[in-house]
């Protein structure tokens, strides 16, 4: 038996704790992680592309634990009732190769795309940044928008999406979270408009195309760019030239990565990044001075997932009354006898078990 955890499990395991919580104690955990880069084995991930979507798989080990994610995204699916960005990941045993947890993703990845936005800015942001805007009301929003709340400071939201709707459901979604009393919400009408007065800038959107949504003279100096968006091959938000500005600083999770699929993948190959390890560890600056423009290249590597997936099964350990398992891996009394102990066993074997 492994051990299973469904969306409603995951519902049950964050309510516990708090969204917010939730969120910082995972980007706690994320942070740990990234500390020890060296002792991962690591790979840009393998995507499948098609003229609507990616389906990706994302692989990490540190020698002992073993991880990957199943993730797809598929811009046009809202339209057809169906989320964008779906997942579900394992977290198996180096040791054995036995997988230990099968685990739904999809809430789970806004849950540490958050997590992991919100730790790049406690590096790379002004320490007095409290007005963030939000472009792009999807999916993601809520999630990006308790975790800045809670741990940043954001007091102040200025919300955009080419969708009113979505900008509507984001509004009653806030209104809702006690955890985010006190947090301003204001509707703009355009992304110019929501990044006017804004120390950080996150932008979420989905879309398979070379988007611009942000163009140089939105960006003031001193602002933090989280560009969340932008994570896979002809699919970026910003204009290149933001990046370019001398004033501005890249930080990226994984280069070899993001090169492929980051708004890095508009810039020459010697364009210099930063990797966000060194920036937790200390080899690099996340930020140099006020008037430095910061710009976090998110795209989501598996490091996030894997402490995502450690974290989640270190939760089952007091989740007693909850925890499920699944039947994923046969167990048998003579491991070489799969057969006999599987669709072979005879009906007094099949009693014995039940019994
Ligand atoms: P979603 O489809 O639910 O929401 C995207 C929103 O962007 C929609 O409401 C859409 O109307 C809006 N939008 C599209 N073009 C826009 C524009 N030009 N200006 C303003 N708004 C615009 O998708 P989601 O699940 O919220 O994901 C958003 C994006 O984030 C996707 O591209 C996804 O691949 C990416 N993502 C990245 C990470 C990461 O780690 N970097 C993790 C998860 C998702």
């Amino acid at each position: 038996m492994i051990d299973y955890i469904g969306v409603s499990d995951l519902e049950r395991l964050v309510r516990a704790i708090g969204t917010g919580s939730f969120i910082e104690r995972l980007s706690t955990e994320i942070e740990s992680d990234y500390r020890r880069w060296d002792e991962f084995e690591k790979t840009p991930r393998s995507a499948s592309h098609s003229p609507v979507g990616v389906i990706e798989l994302m692989p990490i080990t540190d020698g002992r634990l073993y991880t990957f994610k199943y993730v797809n995204g598929h811009p046009k699916n809202t339209s057809e009732g169906l989320l964008t960005v779906t997942a579900f990941g394992v977290l198996a045993d180096v040791h054995t190769g036995y997988p230990l947890l099968l685990s739904e993703l999809t809430v789970t990845t806004a849950l540490r795309t958050a997590a992991m936005s919100v730790l790049a800015a406690r590096w790379m942001a002004r320490s007095d940044s409290r007005v963030m805007a939000l472009i792009g009301n999807g999916a993601q929003a809520e999630f990006q928008a308790i975790g800045f709340h809670r741990m940043l400071g954001i007091r102040t939201l200025r919300v955009y999406d080419v969708d009113p709707v979505a900008t509507a459901k984001l509004e009653r979604n806030l209104r809702s979270i006690a955890e985010v009393a006190g947090l301003e919400v204001v509707r703009c009408g355009s992304a110019a408009e929501a990044c006017r007065g804004a120390d950080i800038v996150t932008t979420v959107t989905a879309d398979k195309k070379n988007a611009v949504i942000l163009t140089p003279d939105m960006i003031e100096p001193g602002m933090h760019l989280n560009a969340v968006g932008g994570d896979c091959p002809g699919k970026t938000e910003l204009h290149r030239d933001i990046l370019l500005a001398p004033n501005a600083r890249v930080v990226v999770e994984f280069e070899p990565q993001s090169r492929i699929e980051g708004e890095l993948q508009q810039l020459p190959d010697d364009f210099r990044v930063t990797e966000f390890a060194d920036v937790v560890r200390g080899s690099a600056r996340g930020r140099a001075g006020p008037d430095e423009v910061t710009i976090f290249d998110s795209v989501g590597f598996a490091l996030e997932d894997y402490s995502a997936l450690r974290f989640l099964h270190s939760l089952l350990a007091a989740d007693t009354a909850g925890r499920r398992q699944i039947d994923l891996l046969p167990e048998l009394v003579d491991p070489k006898d799969l057969f006999g102990g599987t669709i072979g066993a005879t009906a007094a074997v099949r009693i014995r078990r039940a019994g």
